[in-house]
Order: C-alpha cells, then sequence, then structure tokens
C-alpha cells in the first residue's frame, strides 16, 4: 500500500531536494504541476517556518492529500537581516536570481559594506489531513561578499561564501546537500517522516 503526497512546489530543483526525504519510503509523490492550477498560497507569515506552515496547510486543504512545503532564504546581518522571508522577491514582485543579486549589491553598497556574515535558513513543514504537523529547520551560515564567484547552484549562491575563498555556487548538488539548510532540514525530518508513515499505514 501507498500514500499519495503533495510537494507543495512547482520548481523542479526544488522538487528533487525535497523528494529525498521521501526515498524508499512507500508514497507516491506529486507535485504542484502534477495536480489542478490551485491558486498560490498567501505567504504572509513573519517568519521561514510560519509560511512554510501556510503552504503547507493551504495545499493539504486543497487537495485532500498530505503536503510538505518549505520556505528558505537569506539574512545578511549588515542588512539587519534582509532580504529574509522576502529573499524570492527581494528586487519585486517579478524578481529573478539576477534582479535579487543586483539589489543585494546595491543594498551593500547603500551602506559601503563589501562583506558581511549571513545565514541561508529553510524551514519544511509537513501537513496531514487530520491536522498532524512535522515541522524541521535548517540553518548554513556563511559570509556574503560583493564579488561573484562558481557557476552552481542558484539564487544568492555565487555571493554567499562558506569558505574564504568558496562559495556555495562552486558546490556539487551532492556537496551542497551535505551542508546546505535545506540538506540540514530534511535530514531532521526524515526519521519523524518515517515514523508518522509507519503509523498511518499500520
Ligand atoms: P522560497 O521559494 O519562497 O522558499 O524562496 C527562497 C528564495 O531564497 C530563493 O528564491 C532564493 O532567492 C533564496 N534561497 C533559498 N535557498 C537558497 C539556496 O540554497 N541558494 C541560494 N538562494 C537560496
Amino acid at each position: 500500500m501507498t500514500k499519495q503526497i503533495v510537494i507543495a512546489t512547482k520548481n523542479l530543483d526544488k522538487l528533487r531536494e525535497l523528494e529525498i526525504a521521501f526515498d524508499g519510503l512507500p508514497v507516491e509523490i506529486l507535485s504542484l504541476a502534477d495536480i489542478d492550477d490551485f491558486p498560490d498560497a498567501i505567504e504572509d507569515g513573519k517568519t521561514f517556518e510560519e509560511n512554510a506552515e501556510i503552504k503547507a496547510k493551504f495545499f493539504s486543504e486543497k487537495t485532500g492529500l498530505p503536503c510538505l512545503a518549505d520556505d528558505s532564504g537569506l539574512e545578511v546581518d549588515a542588512l539587519d537581516g534582509k532580504p529574509g522571508v522576502y529573499s524570492a522577491r527581494f528586487a519585486g514582485y517579478h524578481a529573478h536570481d539576477v534582479t535579487n543579486n543586483q539589489k543585494l549589491l546595491e543594498e551593500m553598497a547603500k551602506i559601503n559594506a563589501t562583506e558581511s556574515p549571513a545565514a541561508y535558513h529553510c524551514a519544511l513543514c509537513f501537513v496531514d489531513v487530520d491536522g498532524t504537523k512535522i515541522c524541521t529547520t535548517g540553518t548554513v551560515k556563511g559570509t556574503i561578499k560583493t564579488t561573484a564567484k562558481g557557476e552552481g547552484g542558484f539564487g544568492y549562491d555565487p555571493y554567499f561564501y562558506i569558505e574564504e575563498n568558496k562559495t556555495m555556487a562552486e558546490l556539487t548538488t551532492e556537496e551542497k546537500d551535505l551542508i546546505s539548510h535545506r540538506g540540514a532540514a530534511i535530514r531532521e525530518l526524515v526519521p519523524k517522516l518515517k515514523e508518522w508513515l509507519s503509523c498511518s499505514l499500520g
């Protein structure tokens, strides 16, 4: 017997990373791209945790299926924690990686900073139709510098230094997963999901 589960994303990169949480478990994963065209959840939480829970509850109610959602972003100390929960929309409603990174450089220039301690955060929230809720978080600390390096990753990775001279964008997907905020949150979620599945499948 398998269980159907929705992963609340249309982003194929995120889907691949989050699917890892269910590796080897008797579940059929559906993404938002596989099901009816629902409106977006209104992510008006003040924290990554709140937004992940808002999304998981919204799509679980809409689909009638258990749902896993994530919310993640970058906090830069010199910018008082910005972009934070607005990481995906830092440069505005139609922002994308290039414009968000331009905005990051502009904000750093405004305060005459060329580097600052920073962290990526990820919150995962899994909600079952009976209201069961499993949430985990992960963080990776680093330094934002205004010189880009590396071609891999996505988002702010070319500016996120994990070592003096190495950015997140210089890691392979596997290397990134071992140290990333999302990897950490997934690893914490997996045993909890296994316990939930063994209870709900009986
Ligand atoms: P979300 O889809 O609302 O969770 O938005 C997350 C945003 O935070 C992304 O669009 C990126 O700008 C940023 N972000 C989250 N995780 C990462 C990462 O691993 N590398 C680079 N940027 C990230």
